[in-house]
């Protein structure tokens, strides 16, 4: 059984690589019994989709930012 400090280990571990069979049970089998672990691991889930989005192109600030930065050397 692991811990939640193990447990949100694993979860944000997933992010960057993928995990061992061992691993994704034990996290599975965690956050089942574990609503902290759970909530945690969904978060993390959708901040890669949020991540995902702004990797493929979806990223307005950095462009607006560019904008003002570029607008600034014209004056
Ligand atoms: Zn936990």
């Amino acid at each position: 059984m692991l811990s939640c400090h193990q447990a949100t280990r694993l979860a944000s571990d997933a992010q960057e690589r993928p995990l061992t069979f061992k691993e994704k049970v034990s996290l599975k089998i965690h956050t089942m019994m574990c609503s902290g672990c759970r909530n945690f691991e969904s978060s993390m889930n959708t901040l890669r989709k949020a991540m995902q989005g702004f990797a493929s192109g979806d990223h307005k600030d950095i462009t607006n930012n560019n904008t003002k930065k570029t607008m600034k050397k014209h004056e």
